[in-house]
């Protein structure tokens, strides 16, 4: 049915009105003071520069910021970048911006938030999920800020939250002749950020704990774009625990670790196959040995009867692998004692 002629009228209005003066063509109409606390750093936003950042369109208010952006009028560059790693998530974000400094996380943030836009931090792209992309969401991609830094005589580590955990591992250890490390996970190409929010299990795990463990003060943009520093002594413990493995990208936008780094005299990469096919028991049953194994040695078993293409296409036994802190011949010793067989078969175990 028609609606009476009033309320035509009226919808006609304001259909006018909402061509005619979308907010964006209005710069400076929403402008408004940074928020209290906003400390403004490495002079990108700025006292006067706010009441322009808030009053534009979210491109515009980036790109103000001096922040690298890219949308869907950037093409193919756009198109790739919104790619994610599982091919079930397919999303078209707002903006994908690159932001290089932590002023520049902030404003943002901030430019999002003015504009209602939901942000996703984005650090190595590898959550299964697709997280970090969604449509109608601003990606937050961190990788402009990897760097990797060493204080306290090598004991910490400052992690920027755009690294990945391959060049935080290769960064320390470079710089420590090999010597100190931090708790990584399997993969290099897996992201700082990702990995340590979420907890970060590696195969140091047992010897060191997880990434979450060492992580003893963070640098976080919360949602208003404060920036806060936050440590165990810091008031703001419940920000701590709930950054120290309760996922990524649901609390604030890391934007710093500071973690403790592991000494590592010695290691040795583990590979142990029984030369088996897997059954049933098999996860039990190496369950019950790798809790008996020395805290030294952190063990994997790949239950996925899939070949692990690292060691060779044919390999669909069972798979295991792992890391020791100590010589070969400890290392081989503990795995003896907790139940292992030295002669390479578990089969009489199994
Ligand atoms: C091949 C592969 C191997 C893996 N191996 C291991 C392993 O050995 N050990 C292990 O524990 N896990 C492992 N994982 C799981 C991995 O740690 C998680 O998938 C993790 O979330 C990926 O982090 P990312 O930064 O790469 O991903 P992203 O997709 O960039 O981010 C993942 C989530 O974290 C958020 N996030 C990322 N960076 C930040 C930041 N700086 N501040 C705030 N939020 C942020 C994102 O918003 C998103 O919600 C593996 C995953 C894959 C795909």
């Amino acid at each position: 049915a028609r609606p009476p002629l009033p309320l035509l009228l009226l919808l006609l209005l304001a259909n006018v009105a909402v061509l005619t003066f979308p907010e964006p063509l209005l710069p400076g109409a929403f402008a408004r003071d940074a928020p209290e606390g906003y400390v403004p750093q490495d002079g990108d936003v700025a006292g006067s520069a706010w009441s322009v950042l808030t009053g534009v369109g979210l491109t515009d208010c980036l790109t103000l910021a001096n922040i690298t952006t890219l949308t869907g009028a950037s093409g193919r560059a756009y198109d790739e970048e919104r790619r994610v790693l599982s091919n079930f998530s397919e999303a078209w974000p707002t903006a994908i911006a690159y932001p290089a400094s932590v002023a520049q996380v902030s404003a943002a943030v901030i430019c999002a938030a003015r504009h209602h836009v939901p942000v996703h931090p984005r650090c190595g792209n590898h959550a299964n999920e697709g997280e970090t992309v969604s449509t109608g969401a601003l990606t937050l991609d961190l990788r402009n800020m990897s760097s990797v830094t060493l204080e306290d005589g090598n004991r910490l580590a400052r992690i920027q939250g755009g690294s990945t955990v391959g060049n935080a591992i290769g960064s320390i250890q470079l710089a420590t002749n090999y010597t100190r490390t931090v708790v990584g996970g399997q993969r290099p190409t897996v992201g700082w950020g990702g990995y340590a929010l979420g907890g970060g299990f590696g195969a140091l795990t047992r010897y060191a704990g997880l990434a979450s463990d060492n992580m003893v003060s963070l640098t976080a943009v919360m949602a208003d774009g404060k920036v806060v520093n936050v440590d165990a002594g810091s008031g703001a413990a419940d920000l701590l625990w709930a950054l120290r493995g309760g996922g990524g990208g649901n609390v604030a936008a890391v934007v710093e670790f500071v973690v403790r780094t592991v000494e590592v005299p010695v290691v040795n990469m583990l590979h142990y196959d029984p030369g088996t096919e897997p059954t049933s028991d098999t996860a039990a049953v190496l369950a019950a040995l790798f809790i008996r194994l020395d805290n030294r040695i952190t063990m994997r078993y790949d239950g996925s009867g899939l070949p692990d293409f690292e060691i060779s296409a044919n390999d669909i036994g069972i798979d295991i692998e792992g890391l020791c802190v100590g010589t070969t011949a400890e290392c081989i010793d503990a795995m003896i004692e907790a139940g292992f067989q030295d002669d390479g078969n578990v089969s009489n175990i199994l």
